[in-house]
């Protein structure tokens, strides 16, 4: 096992990390921002480096700061975390090349399935159903255009290299096509620095189903069943759960051996998430595929018992995976409490936390780098907890995520927490008969229940 780890990254991941490896006796290196100074996990790592201004450009994105930072320090490995340079291939490459082990799949796998379009062909290839759409990259609008008749409308055109529910534009008329694609291109260019689109049948009414996957270096490539994250607000999860209410034995056996065998055809290494869309006739699509650990990661911890971050610092080290079959137990929800304001169109709100109380008790977990007084950053994702509850029904789940989300005070900002509380109430959610376009519909009444004072 490796005997120093640095942590590439900030928030309540990095504070994961850190505690992952004191299990384990493994000494810390914490990196940050001069934004991040009084963060949690500067003050519980074993050291400390500060590498650079609160811009991540200049701190957690520059590649030669952090390898100083781990050379410095003499650690042996880095944990990438989710965003950031966890999907950076180059990172990845130089982590190698300096003897560092990168925590995390290796650089050719990262390069393969890190490109979207390249990704749908491997799973392809690989006898996975993927979403119908174009071949690869497309070039030009008249030859996108051609494609989406043949594919029929409407579509989605998507960027390689696009992320984060970013990249995206859907087209439901011959006559949008043209604009929408010189739009799309555009900004895949300003956003992801790679101007390459492709186009993709849009399903219709789908569920945003993902299998965990998990390959080590002896071949085994193993999957931990579902999460359900069709909560999403513009095609950004803010709800996940596990399993998914429409997924039942048979589903998920098909999915996950789909997933795996996409998998294996690369020999897969380290913790991955191959995401799927399904239809409203159960029939599932591959859609993109996650080369790192991902938010949502808890929910599926809870209802299998596996820490995933340990298991990524096994495999990473060597180790085999577990060889008994993996079955999900009970149900898991995740809520993402992000510094925004749901009133306002889910607007950033960041700023001093003049009080912060987390709920608890049997099956409840706060994932969170935040506590009174400390001040959220503006420059940064507005995650600040995860709340993930775990009971034996779903009924049961959402009922006990009602209690802990009325006892979450968080004051001093706007948060989530009130949106989260409403959804639980809200009937389509307790049925579990909805889509990835619930939110579309969904009214939040501000002020109505639970709103702490500004
Ligand atoms: P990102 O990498 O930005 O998360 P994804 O490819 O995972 O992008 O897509 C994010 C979400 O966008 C999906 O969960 C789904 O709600 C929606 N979406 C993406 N592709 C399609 C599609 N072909 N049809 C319908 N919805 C889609």
């Amino acid at each position: 096992m490796f005997k120093k780890v640095l942590i590439a990254n900030r928030g309540e991941i990095a504070l994961r990390v850190v505690r992952v490896c004191k299990q384990f006796g493994i000494k810390t290196v914490a990196v940050y921002s001069t934004a991040d100074r009084d963060s949690l996990h500067v003050r519980f790592a074993d050291e400390a480096v500060c590498i650079g201004p609160p811009n991540s450009r200049e701190s957690y994105l520059k590649i030669p700061r952090i390898i100083a930072a781990a050379e410095i320090t003499g650690a042996d490995a880095i944990h990438p975390g989710y965003g950031f340079l966890a999907e950076n291939a180059a990172f990845a490459e130089i982590c190698d090349s300096s003897g560092i082990t990168f925590i995390g799949p290796t650089p050719e796998m990262i390069r393969a399935m890190g490109d979207k379009a390249v990704a749908k062909e491997t799973m392809k290839n690989a006898g996975v159903p993927v979403v119908p759409g174009s071949e690869g990259v497309v070039k030009t609008a008249g030859e996108g255009l051609e494609i989406a008749r043949a594919i029929g409308l409407p579509v989605i055109i998507k960027a390689v290299a696009g992320g984060g529910g970013r990249g995206m534009r859907i087209v439901r008329e011959d006559s949008e096509f043209e604009t929408a694609f010189k739009i799309a291109q555009h900004e895949a260019e300003q956003g992801f620095n790679n101007p390459d689109v492709y186009i993709e049948k849009y399903v219709d009414q789908p569920r945003h189903v993902e299998i965990q996957v998990f390959g080590d270096r002896h071949g085994n490539v193993i999957h931990f069943g579902e999460r359900d994250c069709s909560v999403q607000r513009r095609h950004q999860k803010l709800i996940e759960e596990a399993p998914s209410p429409v997924v039942d034995d048979e589903l998920r056996t098909r999915m996950g051996e789909a997933a795996v065998r996409g998998c294996k055809s690369v020999n897969y290494l380290n913790a991955g998430t191959v995401e799927f869309l399904v239809d409203k006739d159960r029939n599932f699509y591959f859609m993109e595929m996650n080369t790192r650990i991902q938010v949502e990661h808890p929910v599926t911890e809870q209802v299998t018992g596996h820490d995933l971050i340990k298991l990524q610092f096994r495999v990473a080290a060597g180790e085999r995976l577990p060889k008994k079959k993996i079955v999900p137990r009970g149900h898991a929800i995740e809520c993402r409490v992000n510094a925004e304001d749901p009133a306002a169109g889910f607007r950033p709100s960041p700023g001093r936390i003049k009080d912060f109380h987390i709920p608890g008790g049997f099956g409840v977990r706060v994932d969170t780098h935040a506590y009174t007084d400390y001040v959220v950053p503006p420059y940064y994702d507005s995650l600040i907890a995860k709340l993930i509850v775990y009971a034996q029904t779903r009924e049961g789940a959402i009922q006990k995520m009602a209690g802990a989300l009325e006892e979450f005070v968080i004051e001093g900002i706007k948060t989530t927490v009130p949106f989260h509380r409403q959804v639980m109430a809200d009937e389509r959610f307790r049925s579990g008969k909805f889509d990835t376009s619930f939110l579309d519909t969904f009214q939040f009444h501000a002020g109505q229940e639970g709103e702490g004072p500004a």
